[in-house]
């Protein structure tokens, strides 16, 4: 039998946490949680530290440019609000010319970007011992995404905000796991859907309908 769904605010209605003005579900995170730590970081974001910068900019940014700014947009102000002006970019080498343009426009907008591509280092995929079934192509070299090298590369650069485009799932969270400076992201890597992973959810009941199904073939393992 399988274990019963734990409620979360996946599961919550009224989502009364926003503006307080309908209530709390029984199982409310807000409710439940503990006014102590609610308390602790409130004074974390109150300080004058990298965190509390980062907080109010992010805030203020939505309530200032809520549906005027782009994304674009956004990272320059976030980064100028934060006092960033070394701007890191980590790239997947399949964006490249989007990098390229989004360098012009950090230039344009005073700040100094420094870019390293995912398969900085160039380092064969064999030699971490991915299999040769799972290469792209396999009587060729084949360097591995190294986001590990690329947060490394970033941080000798002293990079004070670091900006992610295209990175793959998972490549991109070894990035962030391994980044000194904050990271946002320009864009998220989808292959099939020209980088809008929204849209799967959207035609979650249509043309996706079998993200709701349960696995039906075993996952392919090399
Ligand atoms: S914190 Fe409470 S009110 Fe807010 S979304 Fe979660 S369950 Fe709903």
């Amino acid at each position: 039998m399988s274990k019963p769904a734990e409620l979360s605010c996946s599961e919550c209605g009224p989502l009364n946490c926003y503006r307080q003005d309908k209530t709390y579900p029984p199982f409310c995170l807000t409710e439940a949680a503990d006014r102590q730590q609610v308390e602790s970081v409130v004074e974390l974001l109150r300080g004058d530290n990298l965190d509390g910068r980062m907080a109010r900019a992010a805030g203020e940014i939505e309530g200032l440019y809520y549906g005027k700014a782009t994304r674009v947009e956004e990272i320059i102000l976030f980064a100028k609000r934060i006092g960033a002006q070394r701007i890191g970019i980590a790239t997947c080498r399949g964006l490249i010319e989007e990098a390229r343009i989004f360098v012009k426009i950090v230039r344009a907008k005073g700040l100094e970007p420094y870019t390293v591509v995912c398969k900085v280092g160039s380092v064969d995929k064999r030699e971490i011992g991915i299999a040769e079934e799972a290469r792209l192509q396999k009587d060729a070299y084949e360097a591995m995404c190294n986001p590990v090298l690329q947060a490394r590369l970033l941080n000798a650069q002293q990079t004070e905000l670091n900006v992610l485009i295209g990175l793959c799932v998972g490549h991109d969270s070894l990035f962030i796991k391994h980044s000194a400076a904050p990271v946002t992201t320009l864009i998220v890597k989808d292959r099939v859907l020209c980088h809008n992973p929204v849209a799967a959810l959207y035609a979650s009941n249509t043309y996706y309908k079998r993200l709701l199904e349960p696995d039906q073939e075993a996952e392919k393992k090399p």
